[in-house]
């Protein structure tokens, strides 16, 4: 199957021209597509990927696709579906690989499964395209299928992968030799940076870097009043004030102490809007690196209790009234993900394990997921209440919520994963840790910038002018016209 996901993009191009410092990034939008839209023919334009909910490619097409509509450009997002789970945990096994993790011995059994998978989607794709149409197809889930179209129809498809690494391993090889039949048919391929361009590619492929939407619900600036109703009405906070919105049908849980969730302001509100908070949010998944962020926070606090009495106040306070949030989708969201479920339980695992004290210091949020628009807008809610964002990613393509958080001013604490390094300048806009497995060096660094408030505030502004320039979606849009035009030209073969 393959599903036509309806607009859900609020936002106009005129919007963001009524705001000042978003205007000059349309007005270079309008001028560009301008010169371009001849080139691209009057052609549609479908984008094709794996989920409508979850992850950073379902981030981002809402604001891609509308503002494309937008500029008059026929532009449409279907999201493959199939029924046989193994495909999934193969295709996430592919993921991983191309990062450099997980068992690469692929064989003919993985071939036929990808292979049949593949041509029931293609089969479903068929459907909505007609001659001419542009297909690009997001990552490998539905690349298979994407391919066999490319082959049968008189089409246009680009390839456009958005995770990677910086290095080739023995794991990325198997990676790419399973998927080249597959990569090879299409007219051109797009990837996040040029390290990432596999050899089968070379030649064939631009880079293209991800961005973010300002005025989302994620994004979008938000007053203290709405912070506070936000995180009320999703459960995080408690509050004794009577509040104009409503309370979320779905709210925020935290793990307990026994290994369940329950109310996330128990057994005690954990202090978002008064306390130095730390967060990390993401999806459950080993890769993020939850565990060792854990121990570091742990190994903060035991040495603040070993050697916090010589220290002063000043230096002494933000690490004892410090709150670590490890935030990430409600599990009833993701049961299709049995490798991050497994993930969530090695957290829920090393929780249990703590003592008391340092229990109540950690929140473990599961964030509601059954509403998108109630799910960004914690998310956007925790971003800002937090003194540090951190990202302790093994590996990571790009890392949105990155992104994210540099667009809200919070001082960044990133690993040195290619995707991360790509946009944090260390020491202007964050730090970067250089060893994520390694507790020590994130607790120092964590201490660090705890104990060092104008050093943060000096990251937040850098880091948001940093997104201003060079992540925002309008110049993300112009590159992708140019290379669908460039692609129909021809210009690549
Ligand atoms: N995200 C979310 N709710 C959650 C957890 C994550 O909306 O509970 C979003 C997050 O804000 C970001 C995306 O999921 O926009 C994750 O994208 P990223 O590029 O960081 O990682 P990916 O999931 O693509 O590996």
């Amino acid at each position: 199957m393959a599903l036509l996901v309806q607009s859900q993009h609020h936002s106009s191009l005129g919007d963001y021209e009524r705001i000042l410092h978003l205007g000059g990034g349309v007005r270079d939008l309008r001028a560009e597509a301008e010169t371009l839209m001849p080139r691209l023919q009057g052609r549609r334009i479908f984008m094709i990927n794996s989920t409508a909910q979850g992850g950073g490619v379902a981030e981002l097409l809402p604001g891609l696709i509308g503002l494309m509509r937008d500029l008059g450009i026929d532009a449409n997002w279907l999201v493959m579906q199939a029924d046989d789970p193994a495909f999934f945990t193969l295709t996430k096994r592919l993921h991983n690989l191309i990062h450099g993790h997980g068992d690469g011995d692929l064989g003919n059994g993985e071939r036929g499964l990808y292979e049949r998978v593949s041509r029931d989607v293609a089969a479903a794709v068929k459907a909505h395209l007609s001659p001419g149409d542009v297909l690009v197809v997001h990552d490998p889930q539905p690349m298979g299928a994407g391919a066999m179209l490319r082959r049968e129809m008189d089409i246009t498809a680009i390839w456009r992968c958005h995770i990677g690494l910086d290095d080739e391993t023995q794991e990325t090889r198997a990676a790419w030799s399973f998927l080249e039949e597959w990569a090879l048919p299409y007219d051109h391929s797009v990837f996040t940076a040029p390290e990432y361009i596999p050899r089968c590619l070379a030649g064939r492929a631009t880079v293209i870097r991800p961005s973010i939407d300002p005025l989302s619900d994620k994004n979008r600036d938000l007053s203290v009043r709405k912070i506070v109703g936000i995180l009320a009405n999703g459960g995080l906070i408690r509050t004794s004030s009577p509040i104009v919105t409503e309370v979320y049908p779905q709210i925020a849980e935290r793990l307990q102490a026994d290994g369940s969730w329950g109310p996330a302001t128990e057994p005690e509100d954990f202090g978002l809007l008064f306390r130095p908070i730390i967060t990390q949010i993401s999806r459950w998944d080993r890769l993020k690196g939850y565990l060792p962020l854990m121990q570091a926070f742990v190994a903060m606090k035991k040495r603040l209790k070993e050697d916090g009495d010589a220290w002063p106040a000043e230096r002494r306070r933000p690490l004892e009234l410090a709150r670590l949030v490890l935030a990430g989708p409600d599990p009833a969201s993701v049961t299709d993900d049995p490798e991050g479920l497994e993930a969530l339980d090695e957290i829920r695992a090393a929780y249990c394990g703590l003592a008391p004290d340092v229990q109540r210091a950690i929140a473990v949020i599961s964030l509601p997921m059954a509403s998108k628009r109630h799910n960004a807008l914690l998310v956007n809610a925790l971003q800002r209440c937090s003194d540090v964002v951190v990202q302790n990613s093994l590996q990571e393509g790009f890392g949105l919520t990155v992104t994210e958080a540099m667009w809200k001013h919070a001082a960044i604490l990133g690993s040195s994963a290619a995707g991360l390094r790509q946009q944090i300048r260390p020491d202007l806009d964050g730090c970067l840790i250089k060893n994520p497995q390694d507790p020590h060096e994130i607790a120092l660094a964590l201490t660090d910038l705890l104990q060092d408030q104008e050093r943060r505030e000096a990251f937040g502004s850098n880091a948001q002018r940093r997104v201003h320039t060079d992540f925002l979606v309008f110049s993300h849009i112009r590159s992708w016209l140019r290379v669908i035009a460039s692609t129909l030209e021809g210009r690549y073969a």
